[in-house]
């Protein structure tokens, strides 16, 4: 019988086949005594070291498709591999009778359970690699490590996706995947987009209980899954995908042209850039420039922060890329969800209220115009502009500014050739600085509205939270007040506004961003040929029309059903 599941949209796009339940290889830890005890340890370095070629080889991939950051994940869990306190442990335990998988087990999960009673919550969270990269082992081991061998046109439904596991997935065969938790900020649906297949996120545990083979039609733009169609519904998705994919080849052939509205209002559609790979690919996708480059992509799992020179060569890498193309670099925004073990953060019991991004920054004034050094050195002959994540207050603002002076000065006074007119932004993502943006345009250059943060702030609702995700809808009035605030004090003073969270890559939101008068767009690369071409089919003074209306609404569903008409009657 036919049956609808409802999620949340996580990446567009609409996808047909058959169901398969993401399941980790079962095993059973065998419990026969070794015979040779040489053997056996030798049987656990080969396992080793086809774990940590393993590894590698995933870290590549997943560098390529989704970052550095998240590959260096994987290369810090090779690295667990051959740490001595664990080796020796589980040769001590094959000396005292053990067998290979027993002594491997009972070494991590010894070495796991040392790390969950440490103080410092940044090793206590590595006990879960511990585990992995032990199953990994394990799995190998006993020969069980099964690839999921999966069939043309499966669509995978999992509890919730490891960006490791996401981005290992053989796209040419997965064409959408479902999960029965996350929300559509979370790791998991970013990595959707940058794959470019649909994705639902946050079904609920329903998901689970679909049988392997069932056939199912996906609406990632929607948050929709149907299982079991009629066959009316079935025929009219088809013609749906068809027209898609039509659709598709039109928005790649224009990809590099302008976003033009039909009466005449240019809007820059620029990319989110976390990685050298990243930035590459925003060119082939017809960015403008980039509008969001996430520095702390070179920052995290590492035992110490990157020099200056390490920094300078990466930045200089990518604003080489994009040659004069506008590029925004983001100050470090560490802290919250992204720890890096070199900088104490303390106990925080509300880590996205706490020690994060410009506060960590403007504490460590050495390391923060370090970083300003590198940009700005990298910047030379380039349209480098500068901004600042999680402003709160106007004394933050001008102590970052000062600092960003400092070390505009001290490579002036060596003579050293840096960027001219650097433009000096900072990031609207706390309510207090929208309420109050009238007093930050004076001071800044641009300001860029982190939706994703801005929206968890405003409904005090953490984004990665599964049991909140409901709340965290950037489409609600209160965030389209928020920007509209923003957008008015800045335009007053000449000052431009971009919009750099997820919000700014929804094709629902779109309209609305664009009729509230935001400036600049920067998205997921994948996102921009489909951006560029929604805007090219309305006028500004319909959608200004939209987000008007949107504004007086009672809630995220009551305006989404607004944009839906809007969109259909073009
Ligand atoms: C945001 O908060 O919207 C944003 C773009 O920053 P990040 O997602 O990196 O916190
Ligand atoms: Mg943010």
């Amino acid at each position: 019988m036919s049956k609808e599941l409802r999620g949340i949209p996580a990446a567009r796009g609409l996808a047909r086949g058959v169901s398969r339940q993401w399941k980790d290889a079962a095993f059973v830890i065998p419990d026969a005594k070794p015979v040779d005890l040489t053997a056996e340890k030798q049987h656990l370095v080969e396992a080793r070291h086809e774990a940590e070629s393993q590894l590698y080889a995933l870290s590549v991939q997943v560098s390529q498709q989704v970052g550095d950051a998240k590959a260096a994940l994987l290369e810090a869990q090779a690295m667990f591999l051959n740490d001595t306190v664990l080796v020796s442990k589980a040769e001590t335990e094959i000396d005292r009778g053990m067998n290979a998988e027993q002594a491997w087990h009972q070494a991590c999960e010894y070495f796991a359970a040392q790390l969950e009673s440490l103080p410092d919550e940044t090793l206590r969270a590595r006990s879960a690699d511990v585990r992995d990269v032990g199953r990994r082992v394990i799995e190998i081991l006993l020969g069980v490590q099964a690839e999921l061998a999966l069939d043309n046109q499966t669509i995978l439904l999992a509890r919730d996706l490891a960006p490791s596991q996401t981005a290992a997935l053989d796209t040419s065969k997965v064409m959408a995947f479902c999960t029965a938790e996350g929300g559509s900020t979370s790791h998991t649906a970013i990595l959707a987009n940058a794959l470019g297949i649909p994705a639902v996120v946050g079904v609920g545990d329903e998901l689970l209980e679909i049988a392997d083979g069932t056939f199912l039609l996906i609406d990632g733009t929607a948050g929709l899954l149907v299982s079991n169609p009629t066959l009316e519904l079935l025929a009219d998705f088809d013609q749906r995908i068809l027209a898609e994919s039509e659709q598709r080849e039109r928005e790649t052939e224009f990809a590099t042209q302008p976003a033009v509205t039909t009466d005449g209002h240019r809007v820059e559609i620029v990319a989110n850039v976390g990685s050298i790979e990243n930035a590459r690919k925003a060119l082939e996708y017809g960015a403008e420039g980039i509008g969001l480059l996430r520095t702390e992509f070179l920052f995290l799992n590492r035992n110490k922060p990157p020099d200056e020179q390490t920094q300078f060569a990466a930045y200089r890498t990518i604003l080489d890329l994009m040659e004069t193309r506008p590029v925004v670099a983001r100050t470090l925004d560490v802290g919250g969800d992204k720890e890096v073990p070199y900088y104490d953060f303390g106990v925080d019991a509300n880590p996205f209220l706490g020690y994060r991004a410009i506060r960590i920054s403007l504490d460590r004034p050495a390391d923060f115009k370090s970083q300003l050094r590198a940009l700005l050195r990298a910047g030379a002959g380039h349209d480098l502009r500068i901004m600042f994540p999680m402003i709160a207050t106007l004394a933050e603002a001008r102590q970052a500014k000062k600092l960003f002076e400092e070390a505009q000065a001290e490579l002036q006074a060596n003579n050293v050739d840096m960027a001219k007119e650097v433009q000096v932004g900072i990031m609207v993502e706390i309510p207090a600085v929208a309420l109050l943006a009238e007093q930050f345009a004076p001071e800044v250059d641009f300001f860029s509205i982190g939706t994703n943060d801005l929206t968890q702030y405003t409904f005090a609702a953490e984004r990665g939270n599964k049991h909140v995700s409901h709340l965290n809808d950037p489409c609600h009035p209160a965030i389209l007040r928020q920007i509209e605030r923003v957008v008015q004090a800045a335009h007053e003073q000449g000052k431009w506004v971009g919009v750099c969270g997820e919000m700014a890559g929804d094709s629902q939101a779109i309209p609305l961003l664009l009729g509230l008068g935001i400036d600049e767009l920067s998205m997921s690369p994948a996102q921009i040929p489909s951006a560029k071409q929604m805007i090219r089919n309305w006028s500004f003074a319909n959608a200004q029309d939209l987000a008007h209306r949107a504004l007086d609404l009672d809630g995220a569903e009551a305006v989404r059903k607004t944009v839906q008409q809007f969109i259909s009657t073009i």
